[in-house]
C-alpha cells in the first residue's frame, strides 16, 4: 500500500489527524491523514479562486423552494428521492434505477470505494489526482496503487489495462485540467470488464464529453458527477452516481446501510429547482470556459506555463514564482488560489476561474508582483 503522507495532494497540516486524537481512538485509524479542503475564509473581501467554486449563485427559484421546503423539516427526507431521481434520469436519457443520489459526489465516491474495493480489489488511481481518493482509500481500509501520470501528465489508458483492481479516473482530471475522450476511456473499460471503473466527472460539464452514454454498453461503468461546480450548488451537498441498475443497488445497500437519508429535503427541493433552470447553468458553464481561455491567454503572454484545462480551473506555473510562492503572494494581494504540497507539481498553482471582473483583478495583481519583482531584481 502507497504511503499517503505527504502525497495527498490536498494535505495541509492537518490537525484533525495529528494532535488532537483521544487515546480512545482506534488504531485502525492511527495513521488516517484526513482530507484537507481549501481555504474557506470568513472575511467576504478576498477573492476565492482556491475550492473551484461556480461564481454565480443558483437561480433564485433555487432559494424560493429551499425556503419552502423549510416548513416541512419535522419530516424526513425521500431516501430514494423519487422526484429529483425521476427528472434527472430524464435529462440523461437513463432509467431512475441507474441512478443514486449522494450528499456531495464525495459520498458517491466514498460508496463506490466501500462498495467495490476490498484487499482482492485493490484501488487503482493516478499519482496526481483528486486527493480525496487515497483517504477514500484508507479510511475503507483498502489497498491502493497510485499509477504515475506520463511526462506531460496525460493519463496513458494502457497503463490502466487490466489493473485487476476498480480503477477511479478524474475525467477531465484535477488539478491538471487535462482530459481523456470518450474513446479513451472505453479503451479502459474493456481492458478492465471485470474490474470496475469509476469516473468522476465533477468538472465534465467545463469542456468534457459525458461517459454517461457509455453505461447501457459497460456494466463496469459508473459514473460520479456533482450539483456543486457546474450547477452552482457547492454549499447544499447534492451529487449522484450513474451506472447499470446491479452496481446502483450495490452502493444503494451502502446508502442503506450507513445513512439512508443522506440527501435531506432542502437539498432534494434544491436540486429539482436547479434542473428546471439548467439552460442558465449551462450558459454559466459556457462563459466560465470563455474566461478560462481568456485568462490562460493573458497568464501565457506573462510568461506562464499552463496546461490544456478543460475544467474550471487553471494549473499553471512561472518560473519566478517557486514552489508556494505565487499563493503566497497573491494571498498579499486578497486573492486565494491552491497550491499543493506534492513533489511533482510543487511548482505549480491551480486557480479557479471567477466571474470575468475576478481575473482581471487577478490579471492585475500578476503584473503588479511582475513588476515589483523587475523593481527589486529578484527573480
Ligand atoms: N471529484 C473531484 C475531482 C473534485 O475536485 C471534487 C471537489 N472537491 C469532488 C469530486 C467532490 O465534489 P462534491 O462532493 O462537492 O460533489
Amino acid at each position: 500500500m502507497s504511503d499517503l503522507r505527504n502525497k495527498n495532494p490536498e494535505a495541509g497540516s492537518s490537525e484533525i489527524t495529528e494532535k488532537l486524537h483521544s487515546r480512545f481512538f482506534s488504531d485502525k485509524f492511527r495513521d488516517l491523514k484526513a482530507y484537507t479542503p481549501g481555504e474557506q475564509p470568513r472575511v467576504q473581501q478576498l477573492i476565492k479562486l482556491n475550492t473551484n467554486e461556480n461564481p454565480w449563485a443558483p437561480d433564485p427559484i433555487v432559494a424560493e423552494r429551499v425556503a419552502e421546503e423549510a416548513g416541512r423539516l419535522h419530516l424526513y427526507s425521500d431516501p430514494e428521492c423519487t422526484e429529483l431521481r425521476k427528472i434527472l434520469a430524464e435529462k440523461l436519457g437513463l432509467h431512475p434505477e441507474n441512478l443514486l443520489m449522494t450528499n456531495g459526489s464525495d459520498e458517491a465516491l466514498n460508496f463506490a470505494f466501500m462498495a467495490f474495493c476490498d484487499m482482492n480489489h485493490p484501488a487503482f488511481f493516478p499519482d496526481i489526482t483528486y486527493g480525496f481518493y487515497p483517504v477514500f482509500a484508507r479510511v475503507n481500509q483498502v489497498p491502493f496503487h497510485e499509477i504515475p501520470l506520463r511526462e506531460d501528465w496525460h493519463i496513458a489508458p494502457e497503463d490502466y489495462y487490466r489493473c485487476g483492481g476498480t480503477v477511479f479516473l478524474a475525467n477531465p482530471n484535477a488539478p491538471t485540467g487535462l482530459l481523456l475522450t470518450l474513446a479513451q476511456i472505453e479503451d479502459i473499460l474493456r481492458a478492465n470488464s471485470d474490474q470496475v471503473v469509476v469516473v468522476d466527472e465533477a468538472y465534465v460539464d467545463f469542456g468534457g464529453e459525458s461517459a454517461i452514454t457509455l453505461i447501457e454498453r459497460y456494466e463496469n461503468l459508473l459514473v460520479t458527477q456533482t450539483f456543486s461546480k457546474s450547477r452552482s450548488m457547492a454549499g447544499l451537498r447534492l451529487g449522484f452516481a450513474a451506472g447499470s441498475r446491479a452496481l446502483i443497488r450495490d452502493l444503494k445497500t451502502i446508502q442503506y446501510s450507513t445513512n439512508p437519508y443522506n440527501v435531506d429535503r432542502l437539498a432534494q427541493a434544491a436540486g429539482i429547482a436547479c434542473l428546471e433552470k439548467d439552460e442558465i447553468n449551462r450558459s454559466h458553464a459556457e462563459k466560465i470556459c470563455r474566461v478560462r481561455e481568456w485568462t490562460k491567454e493573458e497568464l501565457l503572454q506573462r510568461g506562464f506555463q499552463a496546461t490544456d484545462s478543460r475544467a474550471n480551473f487553471l494549473f499553471v506555473r512561472h518560473e519566478k514564482f517557486p514552489g508556494s510562492a505565487l499563493r503566497d503572494q497573491l494571498r498579499g494581494k486578497g486573492i486565494l488560489i491552491r497550491w499543493f504540497d506534492l513533489e511533482r507539481i510543487r511548482d505549480w498553482s491551480r486557480i479557479s476561474i471567477g466571474t470575468r471582473e475576478d481575473m482581471e483583478t487577478l490579471i492585475r495583481a500578476v503584473d503588479q508582483l511582475l513588476e515589483e519583482k523587475d523593481a527589486t531584481g529578484r527573480d
